[in-house]
């Protein structure tokens, strides 16, 4: 099921027009603005970071792929490489074409995986090709390879070093704010929609170290952006399990291409179908849902979708399951989120999923 333009709803443009005042406000005070310079997104510009023509980057072996939608979230990496001291600008251009070189001639893969790279010197470089414009546009999302089942929905970054006992470095910290900031204004994202890549797929990235600082990242990020910087938890359910979160999750598993009966009971099927969609997904395979098969299996959802997981939200909000969100639903999920204290988008975004499996 496609994912559908958020950028195009009126709470996004209107979240937008608000971010535009606000740089015009202080555009024009500081600098006396002209019209023209207050148009800037927040930007790439501001961050300094390297465009893939700067650092020497071979050309991709196919053009990537460029969606007519913003990013949803954000996955933080570390790139497993030695903790360099070298921490200038031209280590940091070695950094990415070495990258790059891997990725395209050990990995097969067309372009750099991620979207963006941050030395520990503080340096940013664009990875994959028209990264930066996507990013500046606010509307467009480059399809990456970063992390399994997340490549048409998340931004990645890479971050130079090895972070399963080395502390990482504060300029490289700082610098990852702003970074998550400016992405967050940009695309319109939450904060709680930063992650780590072992949120997702069978692996230490990015290391103990980073991951336990995704928390106060959030919270960072959040300090600039508004919302909420909590961290989305989900349950962990096994097989015996019975009831209305199994249901939901029958009816995700569904939305991604299984084929089971909704009856609530985590029997053998529904077992087997967890491990053949984590298995699909890059996720440790041992039949239990727990924070990765949620992380993969929810999609936000909105008016205009259909199909399983919509029936999912229609089922748990008492409304006509009918797998159709048009305006009862949308309603329905407003008002759903007025009483938790949730952003009132009508969007059923992870937050409002987390909400939903109460
Ligand atoms: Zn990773």
């Amino acid at each position: 099921m496609p994912d559908r333009r958020r950028d195009a709803k009126p709470n996004e443009t209107t979240r937008r027009a608000l971010l535009g005042g606000t740089l015009l406000g202080t555009t024009g005070l500081l600098l006396g603005g002209t019209a023209a310079a207050t148009t800037s997104p927040p930007s790439t510009r501001a961050l300094s970071i390297a465009g893939t023509d700067s650092w020497g980057a071979r050309p991709p072996r196919s053009e990537p792929v460029v969606l007519a939608r913003p990013a949803r979230k954000i996955i933080v990496h570390h790139t497993a490489t030695p903790n360099s001291t070298d921490y200038s600008r031209a280590h940091a251009f070695e950094l990415a074409r070495s990258i790059q070189d891997y990725h395209m001639d050990h990995n097969g893969w067309i372009d750099t995986g991620q979207h963006f790279t941050l030395s520990r010197g503080g340096h940013l470089t664009e990875g994959r090709h028209h990264s930066l414009a996507a990013f500046d546009s606010g509307g467009n999302h480059v399809v990456s390879a970063h992390t399994s089942g997340q490549n048409r929905l998340a931004v990645g970054i890479e971050n130079e070093g090895t972070y399963n006992s080395v502390a990482f470095p504060g300029t490289q910290y700082d610098k990852l704010v702003e970074l998550c900031v400016a992405l967050c204004d940009s695309y319109g994202i939450e904060s709680y929609e930063i992650y780590g890549h072992r949120d997702f797929n069978a692996t230490g990235c990015p290391g103990d170290r980073l991951y336990a600082l995704l928390g106060q990242l959030r919270a960072d990020v959040a300090a600039s952006v508004g919302g909420d910087p909590t961290g989305v938890s989900w349950p962990l359910l096994r097989p015996g399990d019975e009831g209305e979160r199994v249901r939901t999750l029958q009816h995700l598993l569904n939305e991604h291409g299984a084929t089971l009966s909704i009856d609530g009971i985590y029997g053998p099927a529904t077992e087997t179908a967890v491990s053949d969609f984590q298995r699909s997904t890059g996720a440790i395979v041992d039949g239990l849902a727990g924070t990765q098969t949620w992380n993969q299996a929810v999609r936000d959802r909105e008016n205009g979708d259909s199909g399983p997981a919509v029936r999912a939200v229609q089922h748990r909000l008492g409304t006509t399951v009918d797998g159709i969100f048009g305006p009862v639903t949308e309603s329905a999920v407003r008002n759903f989120q007025d009483g938790r204290g949730l952003r009132v988008d009508g969007v059923v975004d992870a937050r409002t999923w987390d909400e939903l499996l109460g």
